[in-house]
């Protein structure tokens, strides 16, 4: 995926990558535009573990799953390597610059075409956009929560010739060290989630909603 990637930016195509999970794939069922983005998106990528349990009951070939911030360290690193720069969309104001910081210790040569914080008016917001994309960055991180950021990116698609686009939620929090990232054995074992309700009680309404949305997925006949 990453040559393909590589390929389309190379020749100044958009490209908009979906990295789905459970909740995405209902929200779509019932939001006509989100149904769109999936349909014009030129990637999907499952990156949660209720995304492999549905493949596998489903019985769709699926060889792995990436989680969101995992595939934005490896564009990162592909940005660094080809001397790309990406921009940095969202978070509360500080998290951004802050991620971007330990982005490029991660990233050597890695270069940043910009930070702009989630919490702007619109006005605002359009001001530093048009900073950030006049520099034309290769890479653009929207951490805006879904399904805002896949609309954002949707949105202004025609001011993003050349880039490839990606939803990453809380990415940015844990890259700029708010909170942290479960251990390596929990991620392996597919517990990531578990880990994140533990450290933010309050998400637990979104395990009961991602479970809720996993059994909508294996009950739905494939049309
Ligand atoms: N966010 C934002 N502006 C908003 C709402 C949310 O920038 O109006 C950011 C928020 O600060 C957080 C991210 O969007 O960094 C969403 O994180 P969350 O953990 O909810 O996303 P998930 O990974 O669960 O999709």
């Amino acid at each position: 995926m990453l040559p393909l990637i590589e390929d389309r930016i190379s020749q100044g195509l958009f490209t908009q990558i979906l990295t789905v999970n459970p909740l995405m794939l209902e929200a779509s069922m019932k939001d006509p535009l989100l149904a769109e983005i999936f349909n014009m998106s030129d990637f999907c990528i499952p990156e949660s573990t209720g995304m492999g349990f549905i493949a596998k009951i489903k019985g769709f070939p699926l060889q792995e799953t990436i989680p969101g911030i995992d595939l934005m360290l490896k564009l990162c690193s592909l940005a660094a390597q080809k001397k790309w720069s990406a921009a940095l969309i969202g978070g509360a104001p500080g998290i951004a610059e802050a991620a971007g910081r330990n982005l490029r210790n991660m990233c050597p040569g890695l270069e940043l075409a910009g930070t702009v914080h989630g919490y702007h008016t619109a006005a605002e917001e359009a001001r530093e956009l048009e900073k950030v994309f006049a520099l034309k960055p290769k890479f653009v991180f929207a951490a805006l929560g879904v399904p805002r950021q896949e609309k954002w990116i949707y949105r202004h698609k025609d001011k993003l010739a050349g880039a490839a686009a990606l939803g990453i939620g809380g990415s940015l929090d844990v890259l700029s060290g708010k909170i942290s990232r479960a251990p390596l054995w929990m991620r392996r074992a597919g517990l990531e989630w578990l880990y994140r309700t533990l450290r933010q009680p309050w998400r637990i309404v979104r395990v009961a909603k991602t479970f809720k949305a996993v059994f909508l997925a294996i009950t739905t006949p494939i049309s």
